[in-house]
């Protein structure tokens, strides 16, 4: 099952939080949103297992107590999906004992928090594992083909020049700097920039497009977005 009441990711690094405790779950909750990350939750393993496949979180965050499907059993399971081999995976425990942690390792776990912890200890470990594993969704700064984000400021310049985008342009191109070289569906694109459980029609991702390319490509510049027909839309991989 997966649990309703998430809020959109509009472009942000995605954490899936497994975790029994409702108490601890909304505090992850309050501060990985207050650090910039989006958050979906799962309560136990095989709900986790869905949304994995589901959501394709950036980074998991996962409890090694967990009722039924043990978190390292859950740890195994996401290594062996084929879109979830490489995920980030950062572990609760209460158990500190070597042995644990050996497992844990052999298992592909990125690195571990042991409780009782302090969030921003927490929150830092995420943001470290994070900047190991995908530095684009940690930078400051994004660089592609002359275009320059800057992700605390907002600003964007593609050679020098200024660009102006709109939110949902800004979300747009960020999402796709973030991941140069992919190419999104318009409705993985829908998901990542408007979140996902907006109800907009699929066209909407072009109309917003059309405005980016109208924003980022200067009269005679190189287009720097891909339409790849009938696949979705990327950012040229020329840079
Ligand atoms: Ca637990």
């Amino acid at each position: 099952m997966t649990r309703d009441g998430e809020t959109g990711r509009h472009g942000l690094p995605l954490v899936l939080v497994v975790e029994d405790e409702e108490a601890l779950v909304q505090l992850l909750r309050y501060n990985l949103e207050k650090a910039g990350f989006a958050v979906c939750e799962a309560r136990d393993g095989d709900e986790a297992l869905v949304l994995a496949t589901e959501r394709k979180p950036d980074l998991v965050l996962l409890d090694w107590m967990l009722p039924g499907t043990s978190g390292i059993e859950v740890c195994r399971q996401l290594r062996r999906l084929a879109d979830q081999r490489t995920v980030p995976i950062v572990m609760l425990t209460a158990r500190g004992e070597e042995a644990d942690r050996i497992r844990g390792l052999d298992m592909g776990v990125d690195d571990y928090v042991a409780k009782p912890f302090s969030m921003s200890e927490l929150v830092a470990r995420v943001r470290a594992v994070l900047r190991r594993a995908r530095p684009q969704l940690v930078a400051e700064l994004l660089q592609h083909g002359g275009l320059v984000m800057d992700l605390a400021t907002h600003r964007v310049s593609r050679d020098g020049r200024d660009v102006h985008l709109g939110p949902t342009e800004y979300r747009l191109l960020r999402h796709l700097m973030q991941n140069p070289g992919r190419i999104y569906s318009r409705e993985q694109l829908l998901d990542a920039v408007w979140g996902h459980d907006v109800t907009v029609e699929l066209r909407t991702v072009d109309v917003h497009v059309r405005r980016l390319r109208k924003a980022i490509n200067g009269p005679g510049e190189r287009d720097l977005v891909r339409t790849v027909r009938s696949a979705g839309y990327g950012l040229d991989e020329r840079s």
